[in-house]
């Protein structure tokens, strides 16, 4: 029988939009085929351009790209000047997967020592409203089958 996950009772998390998840050292922001093409709808550009302009080929796969920002190495999406004192994704809607799982990345929730580590980085552990399990689960299988495991980047 498998063992119950330790966070079987929820977890709480509440984003602040301080932007660290999209910033910080050089990481990868992994892209499909099938979010290419509908970020590239989005901004009104061929996929063509759209993979040139704002992504590169990396080890793990299509990466957007980042830009260098007093807060390290910001998302190219990740706009800091719309909302005060706030960091917002420009590509809120069509965002990867990657970035619709977070923070519940299998490998953020090994164990309650990586969730507190985690919270060093992210500003939303521990914070506001409890996530229920189910739901939880539901972004961690995600990102577990896109990934193998879930051990992106940043
Ligand atoms: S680090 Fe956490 S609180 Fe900050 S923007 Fe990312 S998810 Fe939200």
């Amino acid at each position: 029988m498998a063992r119950a996950e330790w966070y079987a009772e929820g977890l709480r998390f509440e984003c602040t939009l301080c932007g660290n998840c999209c910033s910080g050292p050089p990481g990868y922001v992994l892209v499909t085929d099938e979010e290419a093409a509908a970020i590239a709808a989005r901004l009104g550009l061929s996929v063509a351009a759209f993979l040139r302009e704002y992504t590169r080929q990396t080890p793990q796969g299509r990466s957007l790209n980042e830009r260098q920002t007093e807060a390290g190495m910001d998302c190219v999406f990740l706009d800091r000047s719309t909302v005060a004192g706030k960091a917002v994704c420009s590509l809120y809607e069509e965002r990867p997967l990657q970035c619709r799982t977070f923070p519940w990345w299998p490998e953020n929730l090994r164990d309650r020592r990586g969730w507190e580590r985690l919270g060093r980085m992210c500003e939303g552990v521990n914070r506001g409203p409890t996530v229920p399990i189910v739901e939880i689960r539901v972004q961690r299988d995600a990102q577990r089958a896109a990934t193998g495991d879930g051990g992106p980047s940043r």
